[in-house]
């Protein structure tokens, strides 16, 4: 049982330990992609928008893509 975990496999939640409480997040942050001027919401985690998340994910985890077909 480890807590660093849970924390690891979130990702995202490491920022918010600080901020339980709340979960929310600066307002009026746009999206972190270039040219992208998507406002996130304060409950998003991420620094960029639902489109551009999907890059970062894609990108920045690439353990186990799921290659099936
Ligand atoms: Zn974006």
């Amino acid at each position: 049982m480890g807590m660093s975990d849970d924390d690891e496999a979130i990702g995202a939640e490491v920022l918010t330990s600080h901020q339980r409480a709340a979960r929310t997040y600066r307002k009026g942050r746009v999206c972190a992609e270039p040219g992208c001027q998507t406002v996130l919401s304060i409950y998003n985690p991420q620094d960029r928008c639902a489109a551009h998340e999907l890059v970062v994910v894609d990108s920045g985890r690439r353990r186990s893509l799921p290659k099936a077909s």
